[in-house]
């Protein structure tokens, strides 16, 4: 299960409000694209999502249960940076199941998941290295593989490709999408990349300023954009 209520939710900082009124649902299973400029309010809304901002006001609604008062680590969900946050004097094993153990899991348990994990991701011959001796893809991928073996029930990436190059810009977001399908978890992606949101959502939320001007399926919005601005990121040319 991994269904998602966002209930009006604003967030300001200090007098500046960034997030004004935020309504959406995502059902479990869903990958939901969030679009739109860059300080629009799209990393803020996802830090919400995940508990590491409070809200001003609204609810999250994970699987039918407020948890705007919930911590971070108790919300079923696991986020993906742009900036990878490796620990640097960690093996990429001790990477990835560094929040089990904090969590309690056993042992035995840490290192089956990351077993699946880091074959779902093709990183077993990196396990023993540390974060340097990886290359970009590579770390990324460490921090999707810490990331899945927490078993989510939500997905966050913010921005997840931004760092790396063209070709393996393809390269991740095609395993993020088989990964989407092998796991069956509800995903919500930023991105300001055109291709990246048509080709990964099931439905494509577009940000603006603190608030959503459309939410539709990629070729919905691509045929009928509500307005200019969507057009612009999305729409064809009207
Ligand atoms: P996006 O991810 O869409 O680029 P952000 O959510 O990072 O946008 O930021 C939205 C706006 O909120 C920006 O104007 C940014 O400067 C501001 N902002 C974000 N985090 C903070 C913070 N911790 N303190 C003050 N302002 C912030
Ligand atoms: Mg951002």
């Amino acid at each position: 299960m991994g269904s998602l209520k966002i209930e009006n939710v604003k967030k300001a900082f200090g007098p500046v409000e960034v997030l004004k009124g935020i309504n959406l649902e995502v059902t479990d299973g869903e990958f939901v694209v969030f679009v739109g400029p860059s300080g629009c309010g799209k990393s803020t809304l996802l830090r919400v999502i995940a508990g590491l901002e409070d809200s001003t006001s609204g609810r999250v609604v994970i699987d039918g249960q407020d948890v705007s008062a919930t911590p971070p680590a108790k919300r079923g969900i696991a986020m993906v940076f742009q900036t990878y946050a490796l620990y640097p004097h960690l093996t990429v094993k001790n990477n990835m199941g560094l929040g089990l153990k904090q969590a309690g899991t056993p042992a035995a348990e840490i290192d089956r998941r990351i077993g699946i994990a880091s074959s779902m991701l093709s990183l077993e011959p990196y396990l023993e290295r540390r974060p340097a001796e990886l290359s970009g893809g590579q770390r990324q991928r460490v921090a999707i593989g810490r990331a899945v073996v927490r078993e989510p029930k939500l997905f966050l990436f913010d921005e997840p490709l931004s760092n790396l190059d063209a070709a393996l810009r393809v390269n991740t977001r095609l395993e993020i999408a088989q990964l989407h399908r092998r796991l069956k978890a509800t995903m919500i992606y930023v991105t300001h990349d055109q291709v990246e949101a048509m080709t990964l959502a099931d439905k494509i939320v577009v940000l603006n300023a603190g608030r959503i001007e459309q939410i539709g399926g990629p070729m919905e919005l691509y045929n009928s954009p509500a307005n200019e601005f969507v057009a612009g990121f999305i729409g064809s040319p009207k």
